[in-house]
Order: structure tokens, then sequence, then C-alpha cells
């Protein structure tokens, strides 16, 4: 393999430039060259790439965001724009592709994989929702921004007997809530995974009222519930003023944490390898602090699940 293809697709995740810079180290360390198309299946689809020297990725693992910049692309998800990427990179003279991405972008790699087209996927989303690796790149810095937010939310709480309902990201995935809840000392997590009853955490929540208790934080993932919604239920119910804070887009950003710095090195590094390997349709991830490979189909056919520990830590640390 002597030119390889590189893209960063849906929802950025810090680290993912971390993961650019090994991929293009690895490749061009083996004699490859590599094509850095812009903007994820658009610039592959537009033909808009540039080809990366070790200039290109000098200065960006401390950067959060992506420098091949995302893109969400509708056109890639027709057949007509799956036919036209694949005849653009055999075009080019592209041998294999490293995707990285979330959930969405790796069925994407999974189409190429299936066109004939050499592709290794590479776990990227700050909701942890990907089967086939215990962390993907970009949730321990969500996490470490999501723990900033709240200890400064927690300051003005006790000084005021309020709740604050914190809304984070994790559409079908309560990672971000349930881990930010053990490492912020929240009392409640709600998250999609697991049931829950809104009159028994009003129970609990005044009742901590009533003991004194200066604040409560209730994180909330999205994927649940809006942050709103959970104040409609609990105003009047639960002693404390409350207020909101829906920490969006903040999630997104900021320095990878060295974890993600590593991990995405670690990762970008074994993309190349099983690529060059002859490996295709494959993800790679970290799994008990090892890098493996598995089957895309089975990424991609596999829920992930908070670990049911920590769900349970939550629940015993919040009382
Ligand atoms: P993420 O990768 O963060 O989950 P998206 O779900 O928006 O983000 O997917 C990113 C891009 O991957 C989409 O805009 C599209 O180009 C491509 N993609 C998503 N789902 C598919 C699919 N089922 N088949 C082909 N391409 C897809």
């Amino acid at each position: 393999m002597k030119r390889i293809g590189v893209i960063t697709s849906g929802g950025d995740s810090s680290g993912m430039n971390a993961a650019v810079r090994a991929v293009v180290k690895t490749a061009l360390d083996q004699g490859c060259e590599v094509y850095g198309f812009l903007r994820g299946y658009t610039g592959v689809l537009n033909g808009k790439y540039s080809i990366m020297d070790s200039r290109a990725v000098s200065g960006v693992i401390q950067r959060g965001g992506t420098i091949l910049q995302s893109a969400r692309c509708e056109e890639f998800k027709t057949e007509a724009g799956q036919l036209k990427a694949v005849s653009n990179l055999f075009g080019l003279g592209v041998e294999g592709m490293v995707v990285i991405g979330g959930d969405g972008s790796l069925r994407g790699a999974n189409v190429l994989a299936g066109m004939g087209m050499p592709v290794i996927g590479i776990p990227a989303s700050i909701d942890n929702d990907i089967f086939g690796t215990d962390i993907s790149i970009g949730a321990d810095t969500a996490l470490n921004v999501i723990v900033g937010a709240v200890d400064m939310i927690k300051d003005t709480a006790s000084s005021h007997d309020r709740a604050f309902i914190i809304e984070v990201m994790g559409r079908n995935c309560g990672y971000l809530a349930a881990m930010s809840a053990i490492a912020c000392g929240a009392e409640v997590a709600i998250i999609p995974e697991i049931g829950f009853d809104l009159g028994k955490i009003a129970e609990r929540l005044y009742a901590r009222f009533k003991e004194g208790r200066t604040n409560s934080i209730i994180m909330v993932a999205e994927g649940a519930m809006s942050a709103y919604e959970v104040e409609n239920q609990l105003k009047d119910r639960i002693g404390y003023d409350i207020r909101i804070t829906v920490l969006g887009h903040l999630q997104r950003g900021g320095s990878p944490t060295v974890f993600d710095r590593i991990l995405a090195s670690r990762l970008g590094r074994s993309a190349v390898e099983a690529l060059l390997r002859g490996e295709s349709g494959k993800m790679v991830g970290q799994v008990k602090n090892r890098i493996v490979l598995t089957d895309l189909d089975e990424v991609l056919g596999t829920c992930k699940m908070v670990d049911l520990e920590m769900i349970e830590l939550t629940d015993i640390l919040g009382r």
C-alpha cells in the first residue's frame, strides 16, 4: 500500500487531531503517502484533500476540534454518493482509508469496505457509545470539561440552597451523565439505559432538603429527558430552588486530556498497521488497555451500555 486516505467525520471530539497525527506519522514511517480529505465524506465526494507531511501535523496534538474539519454528509448516505466516493478514491490511487468518527461515520466506513476499499475505523465520540472499545476518543476530555463546570456550579448552588439540573450530551448512552455524577458527587444521574421514577427522586431530594443539605446536583443525559422536563416534574416538590444548566457544545471543546492524546495516538498507529497488514472492515479499539480489532459488523450491531457497576455506584454515592 503506497497511498492511504484519512477523514474525521460526524460530531467532532477532542483528540481527533492526535489520531490524525498518529495516522500520518505511522504511514510516513512505513513509506506511505497520506491524503487528508477535508470535511469527512464531503471531501471524498468533492475530491478536496491535502497531502499530509509531518509538518501538517506538527503542533496539533494539544488542539481540540479537527484540523481536517468534520461534516455530516447526506449525499454519502445514498448509493450514488457511495459509488462516487469509491470511484474518486480509486481514481486518486488511494488504496486504503482510515475513518475517524462516531457510530454513523463507522457505518459509512463499513459501506466503503463492502465496496472493496480497505478501511479501518477509529472510534471518536464523546458519548462513548461505540462497542468494541472501552472508551472512545474525546469521552475523557468531555468528562473533564463537565466535571470542571459542575465544580464551579456547586459553589453557587451551596451558597443559595439550590438544586441544579445539569444536562449533558448522550443520545442513547448515559456514560457522561453517570461518570460525571460519580466524579462530581452528584445526588442523581438520569440516564437512558435504565428506568427512573421522578416521584422517588423528588422524595429523595426533599428529604435531603429537610436535613438541611445546602445543594443538590442532578445530572441528566439529553437522551433520557431534557433538563426542562425534569424541572417541570420536580418543581415545588423538592424544597430547593431549581436552576438549569445545559452544557451543550462546551462539552466537545477543549484541549484533549493526556488520556485522550495517548488513546488517539495508539489507535492511530494501530489503524495504519492493520491496513498495511491487509485488514479491512474493522475498528481498532482499546479493551482492558490492549489494542484490539473488531469487525465493523459486530461493532455496529452491538449496543454498548454503561457498566452496571457504575450505575449502582451513582446510586449508592448519591444517597
Ligand atoms: P457520527 O459519526 O458522529 O455518529 P453521524 O451519525 O452524523 O455522526 O454520521 C456522520 C456521517 O457518516 C454522515 O453524515 C454520513 O455521511 C455518514 N453515515 C452515517 N450513517 C451512514 C450510513 N448508514 N451509511 C452510510 N454513511 C453513513
